[in-house]
């Protein structure tokens, strides 16, 4: 199977605190890939590099085979893409993050049909009719004319879900998408993110410490332990054997 991501010695400074040390990670195609890791390890800045909203010091990110935010010169060096290109790579990538970042002042339908629309010029009729479809897959399909203040937490995140889908993403990258929500609420969003996994063979890299989910969903489990990934293997192995000390460590915290 083809790498739709393949990050490589990755490493991202911000000013003296070098914060990825050399990241190096290959997802496969319909992969789901869980990353675990203590606070402060870079897992939030690693998928932020993977769309290029962060710049990278060193390494290389392709994403379905397009180096990310850069090109390649003559003698092999990278210098920076352009925006117009940087968008265009990066409208295959979805991002769903902690906080619910939808637009207030739009409807939830308005926010799904938005950037079909804006950025990839789709007529506004086929983007209302992929909308209400995407609706309908997250189970909110009563929703559409609703402004995201009257949804619940759990609600606002399987829209944003449907609004990153509705650019026909490659690859899907989830930060911490339940760590903001009231735990009964974290149950809709994780079984709209396995839905996704299982019927859609969506490629997902997920930050999450929902162990349930890794368990269960991942294909692979990663911890990132102080910039660097420590540990990658089947949710099973890492679980129950992992091999590095540090993930014994990290996991008895949190199991
Ligand atoms: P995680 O998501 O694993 O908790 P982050 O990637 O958010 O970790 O952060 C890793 C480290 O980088 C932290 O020490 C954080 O304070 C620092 N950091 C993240 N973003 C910035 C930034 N824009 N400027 C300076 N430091 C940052
Ligand atoms: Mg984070």
């Amino acid at each position: 199977m083809s790498a739709v991501v393949k990050a490589t010695d990755v490493h991202k400074r911000f000013h003296s605190l070098e914060v990825l040390k050399g990241v190096t990670l290959e997802v496969a195609e319909a992969e789901v890939v869980v990353v675990l890791g203590p606070s402060g390890s870079g897992k939030s800045t690693f998928l932020r590099c993977l769309n290029h909203l962060e710049k990278i010091d060193s390494g290389r990110i392709e994403v379905n085979g397009h180096l990310i935010g850069y090109r390649e010169r003559g003698d092999g060096s990278l210098r920076e893409e352009r925006g117009r290109v940087v968008a265009r790579q990066r409208a295959e990538i979805g991002m769903v993050f902690q906080r619910f970042n939808l637009f207030p002042h739009m409807t939830v339908l308005e926010n799904i049909v938005e950037a079909p629309v804006q950025v990839k010029g789709m007529a506004r009729r086929a983007a209302r009719d992929v909308a209400m479809d995407l609706l309908e897959q997250v189970g909110l399909p009563d929703k559409a004319a609703v402004y995201p203040a009257r949804l619940s937490g759990g609600q606002q995140q399987r829209v944003a879900i449907a609004r990153a889908l509705a650019m026909e993403p490659k690859l899907m990258l989830f930060d911490e998408p339940t760590s903001a929500l009231d735990p009964e609420l974290v149950g809709e969003v994780l079984d709209t993110m396995r839905a996704l996994a299982t019927d859609k063979h969506m490629t997902m890299v997920v930050v999450t410490h929902e162990v349930g989910f890794a368990r269960e969903v991942a294909d692979r489990a990663v911890l990132m332990d102080d910039g660097v990934v420590v540990e990658d293997a089947p949710p099973k192995k890492f679980f129950s054997k992992p091999e590095h000390p540090r993930t014994q460590q990290f996991l008895s915290k949190i199991l």
